[in-house]
Parts: C-alpha cells; structure tokens; sequence
C-alpha cells in the first residue's frame, strides 16, 4: 500500500475502527479529517526524471489521473486495507474492475474456470472473451473442488468466483475452490461485492484478486458507480495497473470521493443490513405466500454450515424468495410495494426488490433458470437500513397481493 497519513493509532484496530481513519492525501503535514477531494487531473514536475519515474508503477507519484490521483488512491487504499491486500485499483465501476482484471490477465489461448452462477454483466463478458478473444470457458458449480480439479487443463489461468450467488444467496466454498487452483497454479479472482470486507476476505482464503462493484455496498447510498479490484501480491498489482492505465477505466475523483464518505458507515450499514435481513427471512418463511427462502442465515438453508465458517459476522443484506402463486404472484408483489422499491442493483440504504426472471435473468431458458435455482415466482430483496417493522408492514401489505393472484 503507499504510504499516504494515516492515523497511527488506528492502523492496527478492528475494521469498524480502521475503516473511519482511511489513509488521506492531504496538503502539507497536517492530516487531513473528512475526505479531501483532489479533483484536478495534471500536476507538473522540476525534472523529467522524476516526470519519468511518476509513469512507473501504481505507487508512482501523481502525473495524470489516469495513472493515479490522490483522493483515488486514498480509496484504493482504504479497500486493500479492508480486504488485506497489499494494494488495490479504483474504476470507474464494477465491471470496469471484472473487465480490466480479466483482460490485463488473460490472452486468447488461455482457459478460465468460472463459477455457472455469476452476476450477468461478467457472465457476458466471459461468453464475449470465449466467442470473440479465444479464451476458453468452463462453468462450474461453486460448491465442489473436485469439478474444479476436472475441469483444470495446462493452459487454466485463472478461477473466477463469487463469494454469495446472485439471486439464490448460494455461499462458494472459496477455501476449497481456491485451494485446488493453488496447487495447479492458477490465479483465482473473487467478486465480493455481496458480502463486503466486513463479512468475508476471500484474500485469507488464498484469493490473489478481489474485486467489488463499489456501486453497492461500499458506496452504500445509489449515487455513485465505482469498482474496487484488490491485489494480494505487488507485482499482480503492478501488472493489473498496467493494463488499466492502457484500457482506460481509472476511477473519477468525485466517485472516488463518494465512495470514500459511504465507506467509513459501512460497517453501521452492514450490521443493519445483515439484522434486517435474517428478520424479513425468517418472517417471509412462515408467510403462507411463500414457498422457500433463500438466505445463508436460515437453518435450512444448503450452504448454511459453510456460511457459519466463511460469513461468520453475517450473511449479508440480499435475500430471495419464491411466490407459490409463480410469475403473476410475483408481479403483484413487486408492483405493490410502497416503501420497498422495484428497482435493479442492491446494497444500497434502500430497500429493493426485483423480479430476477424477468430482469437480471432474462436471457436465460426456462431450464437455464430452473438450473440457477430461480423459479417463475422467485423475488430477490436487497434489504435497506429502514426500520424492521416498517419494511415488515410493507412486505406484508404486497403479500397479501401476491395471495390473491395465486
Ligand atoms: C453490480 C455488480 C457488478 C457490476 O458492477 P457495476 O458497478 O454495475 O459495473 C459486478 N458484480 C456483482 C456481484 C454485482 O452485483
């Protein structure tokens, strides 16, 4: 990480402590309290050698935005420090992370592994890297090391997963999946977007990138799109920042800045989210509406022992559920809700709710969709931080919808 001021006191404290004394980039000695924002792109030097050695590498000093910028960095750094990386790359959002990881790590030839259920901006992405780039793709479960082990050739590099599966809450046994990568030498690259640093750090798991849409949680509030990819080792860093610096995807300033003052409530947000969420579950669970909920949190739920070991502080704030009254029921609900919003995304402080089958979903078959768990009344919640008893009294309300559609 570079070597930006940081309250020394904080450096060594427990998440919730660390993740409100980011390091800053300041001007002159003083350490700076609220998030500067250096919005200015160039700065200019007194000799070209040190104009030349600023174009190095990621810890370089500040040329050009596109290279580095400090309110960029403080985020980056802020982020690696959470996830325990060593440094870590800002973009202008999520898939700008996926996509510059993959491309700066990949060449036509090679064979990535990649989890069946993944969230479907990097689903295409990887079918366009295999149709037009010469990358080949197999899919696997998430849940099963020997598939990986299978599914491994010589020319296998990298392992692309995602800690908890979009919208069926399914957890990936990352220790396991990991583990058989390192052993063959591939890269593996964990999008942890769903459970955040607070709740899962796939890098002590052995991952050598994690990567975040910022969009969602880490940003927290629906006003910015940013991405976060974090390096377990230096010169992955250096090599990922390379390529970044080339494809063009570097985080604004003022997203950067956004980012970093929702980040510093993340964990207040998290605890809410993660509370909330087991709440409504295990509320929904017991509603004659409703066939199955699908929450790591719940006893039932398949991954739930593993989700005890890998999210051991909470399961998340993203939950789903399937109407027994099937795709009608679902509309009605969705269309009903007052407080809760019909809207894509997730992570954010209000709470949302969408019809994967016929949204995030939609180019899927019906045996596709029945394969990923997602029935034709099935309805993913991204829980807000509202009050429980608000939120309850209007999932209740568009239930009893739902009920009369079935
Ligand atoms: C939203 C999301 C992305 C893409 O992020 P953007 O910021 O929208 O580009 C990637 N992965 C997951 C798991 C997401 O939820």
């Amino acid at each position: 990480m570079s070597d930006l001021p940081r309250n020394p006191a904080a450096a060594t404290l427990r998440p919730e402590s660390r993740i409100v004394h980011p390091p800053l980039a300041g001007l002159g000695g003083a350490r700076p309290m609220g998030v500067p924002l250096h919005q200015g792109h160039l700065y200019a030097f007194e000799t070209s050698e040190a104009l030349t050695a600023s174009f190095a590498g990621p810890d370089g000093a500040f040329v050009y935005n596109r290279y580095g910028n400090p309110t960029v960095r403080s985020l980056e750094d802020a982020v690696a420090d959470l996830e325990g990386g060593t440094g870590a790359l800002a973009t202008a959002s999520g898939m700008g992370a996926i996509s510059t990881v993959l491309l700066a790590l990949l060449r036509s030839g090679d064979h990535l592994i990649a989890q069946r259920s993944l969230y479907g901006g990097t689903f295409a992405l990887l079918a366009d890297l295999a149709q037009r780039w010469g990358v080949e793709v197999t899919h696997v479960s998430g849940s099963d090391p020997d598939e990986v082990a299978a599914a491994l050739r010589p020319t296998t590099r990298l392992l692309h997963l995602e800690t908890v599966s979009n919208p069926t809450t399914r957890v990936t046994d990352l220790p396991g999946l990991i583990a058989v990568a390192k052993r063959a030498g591939v890269l593996s690259v964990v999008d942890n977007t769903f459970a955040t640093p607070l709740l899962c750090r796939p890098i002590e798991h052995g991952a050598d990138v994690v990567v975040h849409s910022a969009t969602k949680y880490l940003g927290g509030h629906s006003d910015v799109l940013a991405g976060v990819a974090v390096f377990a080792d230096p010169e992955l860093h250096r090599k990922v920042w390379h390529h970044g610096t080339e494809l063009g995807a570097s985080a604004d300033p003022f997203a950067a800045w956004l980012t970093l003052r929702g980040l510093q409530t993340l964990a207040l947000r998290v605890r809410r989210h993660c509370d909330t969420a087991l709440d409504l579950a295990s509320r929904l669970a017991a509603h004659p509406a409703v066939d199955a909920v699908h929450y790591p949190g719940l006893p039932d739920h398949p991954d739930h022992e593993l989700a005890r070991r890998l999210l051991p502080d909470g399961h998340g704030g993203v939950l789903a559920f399937d109407l027994a009254g099937g795709r009608e029921a679902a509309r009605a609900f969705t269309e009903s809700v007052r407080l809760a919003a019909l809207a894509p995304s997730l992570g954010g402080v209000h709470t949302l709710v969408v019809h994967p089958a016929s949204t995030s979903h939609r180019q899927l078959s019906d045996e596709e969709l029945a394969a990923a768990g997602i029935g034709p009344g099935t309805v993913r919640v991204s829980v807000g931080i509202e009050h429980p008893e608000d939120l309850w009294a209007d999932v209740e309300q568009a239930l009893a919808k739902a009920l009369v559609k079935a």
